[in-house]
């Protein structure tokens, strides 16, 4: 569904990425793991239109949308969960979600939409008149996703969901991703605990100052001696 064909993208003089390709099949849960500052947000952010790379492709059903603006991308079926999650603080938790619905004049959409949301997260609608301010930050990421689901996208590129939960949250988001694609929609994570990240996806990325240096699946990067000791912490030969 999703290709990137050898972008680059520089902030300015600084060069973030070089020559990234990579895939998402339709429905696919794939990974991109790599060190602060390798440039996985970049490569979201250039995937939802929110950067524009200096050269490369990135198309979606074979149709190049390197150039379309940002909301262009969103009605293709692609949603993005920013990294730090980006809510409106003063809006309360339901109006936040109304913010992530595409099509708000269809109210038959948003109500169903709506109902999904507090479905997959019960909180949420226990929450729904509170400010998202004063969520936790579980519930805060929680909203952020529902909030991308309000687009009732085909992919949703997750930034970072479990940076700075308690693990009984992480588990939790976990939970969520792996319903959120039994539901058929694809999903590009990027996730700083790679043990958990290589167990939701089926395959991965490594990105090293802003280049692919290593893809497969899951099973095999999780062998790989250099991923083993640089991202699971373990020694490098596999027991
Ligand atoms: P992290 O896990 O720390 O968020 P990352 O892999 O997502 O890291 P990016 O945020 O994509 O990395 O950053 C890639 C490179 O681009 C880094 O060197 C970063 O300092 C730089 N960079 C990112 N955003 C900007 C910006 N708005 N202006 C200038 N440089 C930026």
């Amino acid at each position: 569904m999703l290709e990137v064909e050898a972008i680059d993208v520089a902030y300015g003089k600084r060069r973030a990425l070089e020559g990234v390709s990579l895939s998402v099949g339709e429905g696919e849960v794939v990974t991109l793991l790599g060190a602060n500052g390798a440039g996985k947000s970049t490569t979201l952010r250039a995937i939802s239109g929110l950067v524009r790379p200096g050269r490369g492709r990135i198309l979606c059903d074979g149709r190049d949308l390197t150039r379309a603006p940002a909301d262009a991308i969103v009605a293709l079926g692609i949603a993005h969960v920013p990294e730090g999650r980006e809510l409106f603080p003063d809006f309360t938790v339901e109006e936040n979600l109304l913010v992530g619905a595409h099509r708000r004049w269809q109210r038959e959409a948003v109500r169903e939409g709506l109902e999904r949301a507090h479905r997959l997260f019960p909180i949420l609608r226990e929450r729904r008149r509170q400010r998202a301010a004063t969520l936790s930050g579980g519930e805060q990421q929680m909203l952020a996703i529902a909030r991308a689901l309000m687009a009732r996208p085909r992919m949703l590129l997750l930034d970072e969901p479990s940076l700075g939960l308690a693990p009984r949250l992480v588990t939790e988001i976990f939970r969520v991703i792996d319903e959120i694609h039994a539901t058929g929609v694809g999903i590009l994570l990027v996730e700083q605990n790679a043990r958990l990240a290589l167990g939701a996806a089926t395959r991965g990325y490594v990105l090293e100052t802003g280049r692919v240096v290593a893809e497969g699946p899951s099973a095999v990067l999780r062998e790989d001696p250099r991923i083993r000791q640089a991202y699971l912490g373990l020694a490098g030969t596999p027991p």
